[in-house]
């Protein structure tokens, strides 16, 4: 049965094409019935960043993303974080090294260096190779003696994977295609540092197998280590799983991949929960207010494509539609404006009472007492134009407080010579029933007919002195809901 992993290490926040890596992996195993694994790489101890797993499970959590395996869901394969997985590495990587397939490697940082720096003013770039590592200090090279004594002196040294120069090394992307590799374009990587531990390529290939991965879903970026996965495989004689390399998430605009800043820059910060820098707080999409099933269906939709026009999908519904044949072999471009559109979507959808839950927080915050059945009524009313909950605050702030300013183009625009006689008399006008929208508007048009003025004459400056402004919804609606007191209250603060 099918088994995939979503790998991250935790050297910081998510980003957006990690939980896109996350949720092809999450479709891609629902639709075929199989496993969710979470594996925590964290065998870069320089990089590690203390709470980044917590955080990369509350992101996924918030998702709706939730593993079927990983550390703290339990599951058969633990543990799942390698750096708990030491002594596995150990083993696999000796195995390599008595099937001649790794060898040991003395060279000290100092050696190597100055090999590059000489490289470069020749203008070469130095690799280890099948040509260098024939003169170089390593077990290749050295007897058996020799290297079983620099071991037991505890004489620094790497293990690295011996490459077999010289082959057309033929390899499958369930996305790409196939691809062919010259392997003398190959250099010997690392499988172990000094410090016993495992570098990145050694501990994901072992932990692949031995967690019974079928497929790799991952980003693009990690496409030019393949070869050296396939290889490692076969050294192994272990069956690879199958690969699928997914595209690069790209800037809205201009050329490159999307990175921290673009997002910045679109007030659209990468990251789907709020992750605290050393100055401060970065805002994510969490914080700006997106629903997780309107963020997630963006992101099914940045690489992947249904074949069809349907555009809105719930997780449940993606799991279905989703194919790993239809992902995008190039670029997808990241779109700020068709995710605020998806947000849009989802709040329409959402019910009021959901809703006016979430708007009674923000009014919590700006010190406003709730009120759940005028809440709901606000809600209703500003639903339909709203992409964020919070826009229900900026376009509806006004039925809580009374201007405390008039937007000055407004106000000069409608303030007229006979202004300030029409509003009084309007003042002095009986509205008996202020509950009625409709009954309103009758009235109205009765005093305006009565005084055979315009209908802009008074619907204008009543809407500066109840909104502020120009904009907002229907005034006979807006002075149902405020009420005659407050009404009256506005009118005056503006005539005075
Ligand atoms: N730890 C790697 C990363 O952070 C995983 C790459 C892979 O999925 O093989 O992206």
């Amino acid at each position: 049965s099918v088994r995939v992993r979503f790998a991250p290490s935790p050297t910081g926040p998510l980003h957006m094409g990690g939980v896109r890596t996350a949720l092809f992996n999450y479709l891609f195993a629902k639709k075929h019935k199989g496993t969710f694994v979470l594996r925590i790489e964290d065998t870069d101890q320089n990089r590690y960043v203390e709470g980044a797993e917590e955080y990369i499970k509350e992101a996924l959590e918030w998702c709706g993303l939730i593993p079927d395996e990983g550390p703290g869901y339990g599951g058969d394969y633990a543990p799942y974080r390698q750096s708990d997985r030491k002594e596995i590495y150990q083993k696999y990587v000796q195995e390599l090294i008595d099937s001649g397939n790794a060898y040991y490697a003395f060279d000290t940082q100092e050696e190597l260096d100055k090999l590059r720096s000489e490289a470069e003013s020749e203008s070469r770039t130095f690799i280890y190779n099948y040509t260098n590592r024939l003169h170089l200090r390593n077990s290749l090279n050295l007897s058996a003696e020799e290297t079983q004594a620099l071991l037991d002196s505890d004489t620094p040294h790497v293990i690295r994977f011996k490459i077999h120069a010289g082959e057309t090394f033929r390899l499958h992307d369930i996305i790409r295609g196939n691809i062919s590799v010259d392997t003398s374009t190959l250099d010997d990587k690392i499988l172990m540092k000094n410090d016993g531990m495992p570098t990145y390529h050694l501990a994901n290939i072992v932990d692949d197998h031995e967690m019974a991965i079928t497929h790799v879903i991952r980003g693009e970026e990690w496409l030019p280590s393949l070869p050296l996965h396939l290889l490692m495989y076969d050294a192994f004689d272990w069956t690879p799983p199958q690969f699928a390399h997914l595209p690069l998430i790209l800037k809205s605009e201009g050329k490159g991949k999307l990175s921290k800043r673009d997002g910045d820059k679109h007030g659209f910060p990468v990251f789907p929960l709020e992750w605290k820098t050393e100055d401060g707080v970065a805002r994510g999409y969490r914080e700006d207010g997106y629903f997780p099933d309107a963020f997630i269906n963006m992101l099914a939709l940045l690489g992947w494509n249904p074949g069809t026009e349907q555009e809105i999908f719930s997780l449940e519904e993606l799991s279905q539609a989703f194919d790993l044949n239809k992902v995008n072999n190039s670029g997808a471009r990241f779109n700020p404006d068709k995710t605020t559109w998806f947000n849009h979507q989802y709040l329409q959808q959402k019910s009021d009472e959901e809703l006016t839950a979430s708007f009674q927080d923000i009014l919590k915050e700006k010190g406003i007492e709730t009120n759940t059945e005028f809440d709901q009524k606000i809600v209703s009313l500003l639903k339909e134009r709203a992409n964020f909950v919070s826009d229900m605050w900026t376009e509806g702030e006004f039925f809580y407080q009374a201007p405390s300013s008039y937007d000055e183009k407004s106000f000069k625009k409608v303030w007229k010579e006979d202004t300030k006689d029409i509003l009084n008399k309007f003042l002095s006008f009986d509205i008996p029933n202020y509950d009625s929208a409709e009954e309103i508007q009758a009235k109205v048009k009765d005093f305006v007919k009565d005084n055979e003025i315009g209908f802009g004459k008074i619907m204008m400056p009543l809407r500066v002195a109840l909104v502020g402004g120009l904009h907002g919804p229907d005034i006979p609606v807006i002075m149902s809901l405020l009420g005659k007191e407050e009404v009256k209250n506005r009118l005056d603060s503006l005539i005075s």
